[in-house]
């Protein structure tokens, strides 16, 4: 019978360097794939551009995996973010650097990090089993044994799990992981959507999809309470709002609505300006053009095709002058201009999400090893592991890190 000393399972980001690894240290090991190529989500990643890493220090990479980031420290340490863009670089693949840090190829395509990870595999003579479909997972005196869909039986030392979340199931990552974990006593924490568009009830949003709110402040009203987001773009869609802002911080509204149900997403077009100088400014510009319609005179404020659904809201003619205008229209107008209310009442389902918040519990894995408190000689590495990152690179690097740890500890 013949027994490998290391079993990957998934040829995502994280199995992929964690088998690259692996193959440096000269014992016999196997890379298993379902699909019939390697990292079929990392050609979608950074819409085909691929947002490998963040050139942010240490600290700013444990904070953007939020409350136990911490976690992570040792594998960032071990297999950092500069140690990815030397990596990619020795291979002959340069970087650049785009706003908040982001790292992307500078070719601005997925493929050819793809490219370079599966000429690398090769280099490296990583056996690869392409089309299997992992089925059954047991552990038998010491030996993992795993069989696929087609019934091909795989003995094994050791094992890493790198199957990926349950989101875009389309790309392979299903979630299979999960259920081969749980079944051998590992905690699957609530599989929560991360990086996810929001739905709205007011129907007017819908007409507008594909408008870019640029720049605009955002709070979330729930319970009395007020949490500010970050500035940025919002772009309306035929379901509600998305954009940068909504996808970082999705997975924090989403916990939001999970205890306190529906909430109010407030948007302030004029987040450079308070409450008193909109309205100093609104009054001086009645009185200067005086003449000028509503709408003509919005254009300064707001993009065009947001004008009429805006001011309906508050049932205003658009069509009146600027000096017919009453107090309690200008109210009115700089309530909704400086906090214009949608209701959010969904999130698209958590197969639409850029990643899996939940899985593996990380109370169950060895930080510095990423093997299982459970189950030894059983690692996990990329997505699988609860938790999940803020966009920005940071969730690629997890994979990469975490990939390459679990692969350098399994075999020391
Ligand atoms: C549209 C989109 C854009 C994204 N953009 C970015 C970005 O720009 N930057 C960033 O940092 N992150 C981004 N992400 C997140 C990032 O892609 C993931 O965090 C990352 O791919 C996780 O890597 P992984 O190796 O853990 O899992 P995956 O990439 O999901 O790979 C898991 C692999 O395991 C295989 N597998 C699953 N089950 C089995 C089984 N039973 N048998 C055999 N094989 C199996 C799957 O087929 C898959 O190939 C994006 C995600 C999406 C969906």
């Amino acid at each position: 019978m013949q027994i490998y000393d290391l079993a990957i399972i998934g040829a995502g980001p994280a199995g992929c360097m964690a088998a690259i690894r692996a193959s440096q240290l000269d014992k016999k090991i196997i890379l298993l794939e379902k699909n019939n190529l390697i990292g079929r989500k990392l050609l979608l990643t950074g819409n085909g551009r691929c947002n490998f890493t963040n050139t942010a220090n240490l600290e700013v990479f444990l904070e953007k995996f939020g409350m136990d980031g911490a976690f992570y420290r040792d594998a960032f340490n071990n297999f950092s973010n500069w140690d990815l863009i030397n990596f990619f670089q020795s291979q002959g693949l340069d970087y650049k650097v785009e706003d908040s840090g982001r790292v992307f190829p500078v070719t601005e395509k997925s493929k050819s990090v793809v490219d370079i990870i599966k000429k690398v595999l090769k280099e490296f003579n990583v056996p690869i089993i392409y089309d299997y479909h992992l089925k059954n997972f047991n552990r038998k005196s010491e030996i993992f044994q795993l069989s696929s869909t087609k019934n091909k039986v795989i003995n094994t030392h050791k094992v890493i799990m790198a199957t990926g979340g349950s989101s875009y199931t389309v790309t392979g990552s299903t979630g299979d992981g999960f259920k081969f974990s749980e079944s051998l006593g590992h905690q699957i924490t609530e599989l929560k959507p991360g990086g996810v568009p929001l739905i709205v009830q007011e129907e007017w949003v819908f007409q507008l999809k594909g408008v870019t709110l640029e720049n605009v402040g955002m709070s979330i009203e729930y319970q009395g309470k007020n949490k500010h987001l970050p500035r940025g773009n919002l772009l309306l869609t035929h379901f509600g709002v998305s954009g940068p802002v909504i996808l970082d911080m999705s997975h924090e509204i989403v916990e939001i609505m999970d205890n306190y149900g529906d909430l109010k997403l407030k948007i302030d077009f004029k987040p450079e300006m308070n409450h008193e100088s909109l309205e100093s400014n609104l009054m001086e510009d009645f009185q200067k053009y005086s003449k000028k319609s509503l709408k003509n005179y919005l254009n300064y404020h707001l993009p065009q095709s947001t004008i009429l659904p805006l001011l309906a809201t508050i049932n205003l003619d658009y069509q009146k002058k600027l000096n017919q205008i009453t107090k309690k229209e200008r109210l009115d107008l700089i309530k909704i201009l400086k906090g214009l209310p949608l209701t959010i009442i969904g999130h698209l389902p958590l197969d639409k999400a850029l990643v899996t918040c939940g899985g593996v519990s990380k109370k169950q894995i060895d930080p510095r090893t990423m093997e299982s408190e459970v189950v030894k000689g059983l690692y996990f590495a990329g997505e699988i592991i609860s938790g999940c990152g803020r966009r920005g690179g940071y969730n690629l690097q997890q994979a990469f890190s975490t990939g390459y740890v679990a692969g350098e500890s399994a075999l020391k």
